[in-house]
């Protein structure tokens, strides 16, 4: 090991991985070991059921580039990620999926271009999106629309396989939401950023393990940490509702005065049921916001650890 190489962090969130884990870890290190640099795998186990700690204490044992983390549950992706950058110690930090779905075969490459360009995130950009089905295109395209028109921010194709440089991870760890929606957050920090793009390749064994609830709750935490204007839309209908109503209440009050006053049942039960269900909407948007806001005053940890192993070149201090 030389001192002049630069130090390079490999985060990896793990789930129920625990049948691809070593094919994927070795084709890692072999992408690694093309590049000029030291580097250190930070494996994140995020609470899994089945094999994966015993694979990633095994793997860990047999070498010394490996700092493991077990979560006491599965708190998510993006806990997982969380974690594993406050626990990197690069100079830069890619972060990749261990699925397969991310080629490791990138990895030289962006290490390159980190190195050639000087930018600080280099940046994963899906060309495709995979093998998925339509209803996961279709949902991705729409929250990828609404966030882009509501926040401003375009997000599209954008994934959380990148690198970032020392700098952009500590503004990153700097942010300290319970809400997190990572690329979303790394979208909002700027810096320099230059894309690579790529092709996604198909799961190397078993499921995605994010349920539509799951993907929806995200879907819901990017929105409400973007963006306001839902709020305000609240406030637009509210004015669009007044507007309405005096039209209405000037014309049922000439009416009335006119002596011609319409018998409207069917009327008022319309105007009730829509105004009814506009309120209970805008109650539901407002406490959308009100919920999120609870859960970052909670303050909790975003993740609690409940194992750990230390490669032992850690025990000397780093020169
Ligand atoms: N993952 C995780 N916690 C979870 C779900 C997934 O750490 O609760 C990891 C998973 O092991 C994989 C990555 O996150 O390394 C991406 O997961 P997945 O392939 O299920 O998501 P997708 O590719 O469909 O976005
Ligand atoms: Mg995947």
């Amino acid at each position: 090991m030389t001192n002049d190489q630069p130090l390079v962090s490999l985060v990896i969130p793990i789930f129920q991985e625990a049948a691809h884990l070593r094919v994927f870890l070795a084709s890692v290190r072999e992408a690694l070991d093309k590049c000029h640099c030291v580097y250190e795998l930070v494996l994140v186990d995020d609470g899994s059921a089945d094999d994966t700690w015993r694979v990633i204490t095994e793997e860990a044992n047999a070498s010394s580039s490996i700092r493991a983390l077990r979560l006491s549950r599965n708190f998510g992706k993006e806990q997982a990620l969380c974690a594993g950058l406050e626990h990197a110690r690069g100079d830069a930090v890619i972060l990749i999926d261990a699925d397969g779905q991310h080629p490791a075969s990138l990895l030289p490459e962006m290490v390159r271009m980190w190195q050639a360009s000087g930018a600080d995130i280099v940046e994963a950009v899906k060309r495709n999106r995979g093998h998925e089905s339509f209803s996961n295109k279709f949902g991705a395209l729409l929250f990828y629309l609404l966030l882009h028109k509501l926040s401003g921010f375009n997000f599209k194709g954008s994934s959380d396989f990148k690198l970032m440089n020392r700098k952009a991870v500590n503004a990153w760890l700097k942010m300290g939401e319970r809400n997190v929606f990572f690329r979303g957050m790394t979208v909002w920090m700027g810096f320099t950023t230059v894309q690579i793009p790529f092709e996604v390749v198909p799961r190397s064994t078993g499921q995605s393990t994010w349920s539509n609830l799951k993907r929806l709750k995200l879907a819901l935490t990017g929105i409400t940490a973007f963006s306001s204007v839902p709020l305000q839309l609240v406030t637009f209908a509210g004015f669009f509702f007044l507007i309405f109503s005096v039209l209405l209440g000037a014309e049922t009050l000439y009416l009335k005065l006119a002596g011609r006053a319409v018998s409207g049942f069917a009327t008022v039960i319309l105007l009730e049921l829509l105004i009814g269900s506009l309120l209970m909407i805008s109650l539901g948007i407002i406490g959308e916001y009100l919920a999120r806001i609870y859960e970052e005053v909670k303050g909790r940890p975003r993740y609690l650890v409940t194992d750990s192993i230390t490669p032992a070149t850690d025990l000397v201090p780093k020169e």
